[in-house]
C-alpha cells in the first residue's frame, strides 16, 4: 500500500496562488482565509517559501492549513482519519502536477517515495 510522506526538495504545496485553488473558501474561512491570502506573494508562491532550499522558513510555526495531520485534515476537508493517507497522496499529486507537471522529476520522486 502506498504510504504518504512529504518528500524533500518539492514544495509544490507552498505555491498558494488562489486561482489554482478554486475551492479554497470551502475549507478556509475568516481569519484563516485572510492569513492564507496574506501569505501569497506576487509570483503565487508563499512569502515564507525559500526557493533555494525549497523549504519553509517558518516551519515550526507554519499555519494549520500547512500541516498534514489527521486533525487538521479532518477539520478542513471533513474526511475520516482512515482516509487521510489516500487523500494526502491525492492532494500532493494534484499540487505537484499543477506546479511541476505530471511527468516531472518531483512527481517521479514523490511516487517512488510513497510507493506508487
Ligand atoms: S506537495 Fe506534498 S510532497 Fe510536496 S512539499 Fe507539499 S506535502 Fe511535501
Ligand atoms: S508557511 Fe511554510 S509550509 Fe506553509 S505554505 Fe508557506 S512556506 Fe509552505
Amino acid at each position: 500500500m502506498a504510504t504518504w510522506q512529504c518528500v524533500k526538495n518539492c514544495g509544490a504545496c507552498c505555491h498558494l496562488d488562489p486561482r489554482d485553488r478554486p475551492d479554497l473558501e470551502d475549507y478556509l474561512e475568516g481569519e484563516e482565509l485572510a492569513l492564507y491570502l496574506s501569505l501569497v506573494g506576487e509570483d503565487g508562491w508563499c512569502i515564507h517559501f525559500d526557493h533555494s532550499s525549497r523549504e519553509c522558513s517558518v516551519y515550526a510555526n507554519r499555519p494549520r492549513f500547512c500541516r498534514v495531520t489527521a486533525e487538521s485534515f479532518t477539520e478542513m476537508y471533513e474526511i475520516e482519519p482512515e482516509e487521510l493517507n489516500d487523500f494526502a497522496i491525492d492532494c500532493c499529486r494534484q499540487q505537484i502536477e499543477g506546479v511541476y507537471g505530471d511527468r516531472s522529476l518531483e512527481m517521479l520522486r514523490f511516487d517512488r517515495a510513497v510507493g506508487i
